[in-house]
């Protein structure tokens, strides 16, 4: 006698949207072995589509003395010139209107977008309709459907390091009530590449398109595991125009180590730009770093200005911050406790604190800026 129906099917639950934990299981999931394997044929195949459609490509490996047949293993990817920012727009100048890295006839390209110049002229990056394609699946990677998830219950970040820090992030989720991801993106490989997932601890990168690099700055050597260095990306897919070593100016350090929400793909975590880095007492230094002590403090607001200057040689930083509105702790304890909670963190703190009242620095609306440099030469 068959059994009610209600006891085999799980009936739906009005209002609720089943939830989709991976955009790609296969791809997401897939064993590093794998992944590498599917990186290294990606990457030969770009390589070979690169020099056969750009006049700079051939002309690049060509005085590198490299043909794309040589490249037979991720690591030979050393062997082959990098690309900046500054080449990006000579060469856009030198060919417009794409510059002669596309790869593609103009005719092929249905999307063109525009970096947002935080370090100068906007540069161009064009898309084919199957780079475009290629652009919504790694958005995809971070999990987010915007229909479904622009209602704020979920706020999509990027473009800045405070998504990352916790306490920047939980001071966010509070004042909107929602959960909070992070992503990082740059227009001229995509507008995302990386995206934080459920268990909020560093993005991942989306390998299947990105070979990654990290990278001492000053010497282009690979920095040891764990350390932090100049993420440089090389495209594995982007037909348009093929971005080989692009060396992308920004400072991260990358985690092989196993996520629990299950993806295979490496974690990187952003510490800022290598422009904004300082050294004091041989340690680098990121605006990021000084946001994540102040950010752990309760009474002060979170925002902040460095004021740099040389001391004999050295450099040295001053630091202003926000008493928050209702505290009533002294000034001097609260220069005290902003010292001690620097030299916990950094081993180092600011040589003179100087506490404002709550909303006297001036609050930023896109890329913030947050370091005077009063350095000479
Ligand atoms: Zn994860």
């Amino acid at each position: 006698m068959p059994q009610a129906r209600s006891t085999l099917e799980e009936p739906p639950r009005a209002g609720r949207v089943a939830e989709q934990r991976y955009w790609d299981p296969a791809v997401e999931t897939l064993p590093r072995p794998e992944l590498e394997a599917l990186q290294l044929s990606a990457l030969r195949d770009h390589l070979d589509h690169a020099y056969q459609g750009s006049r700079w490509y051939r002309r690049a490996f060509d005085a590198a003395g490299v043909a794309p047949g040589e490249i037979r293993s991720l690591a030979d990817i050393v062997r082959l010139p990098f690309l900046d920012k500054a080449l990006l727009r000579d060469r856009q100048l030198a060919a417009p209107l794409l510059g002669d890295l596309a790869a593609v006839d103009e005719r092929e390209v249905v999307y063109v977008s525009a970096s947002s110049g935080s370090t100068g002229v906007p540069t161009l990056s064009p898309f084919t309709a199957s780079d475009f394609d290629a652009f919504q699946d790694v958005q995809a990677a971070q999990g987010l459907d915007p229909a479904r998830d622009l209602a704020l219950s979920r706020i999509i970040v990027a473009g800045e390091p405070g998504g990352s820090i916790p306490a920047t992030r939980a001071a966010i989720e509070a004042l909107w009530d929602a959960d909070l991801y992070d992503f990082y993106g740059i227009s001229d490989i995509f507008g995302a590449s990386a995206g934080m997932c459920e268990e909020k601890d560093g993005l991942h990168l989306a390998e299947d398109h990105h070979l990654l690099e990290v990278l001492d700055p000053a010497t282009g050597a690979p920095v040891a595991d764990g350390q932090p260095g100049e993420m440089v990306l090389t495209t594995l897919q982007k037909r348009a125009r093929p971005m080989v070593r692009f060396r992308t100016g920004d400072v991260v350090t990358r985690d092989d180590s196993p996520c629990h929400c299950g993806r295979t793909h490496a974690r990187i975590r952003v510490h800022g730009r290598t422009d904004d880095m300082f050294i004091v007492n041989g340690v680098n230094v990121f605006p990021s770093d000084v946001e994540v002590v102040v950010r752990s403090l309760e009474d002060v607001s979170g925002e902040y200005r460095i004021t740099l200057f040389r001391e004999q040689h050295l450099t040295r930083f001053d630091l202003e911050v926000e008493r928050r509105a209702g505290s009533t702790i002294r000034d001097a304890a609260l220069a005290d406790g902003v010292r001690a909670a620097f030299k916990n963190r950094l081993g180092l703190g600011p040589r003179g604190v100087v506490i404002h009242a709550e909303g006297i620095l001036p609050r930023s609306v896109h890329k913030a800026k947050r370091v005077v440099d009063r350095r000479e030469g």
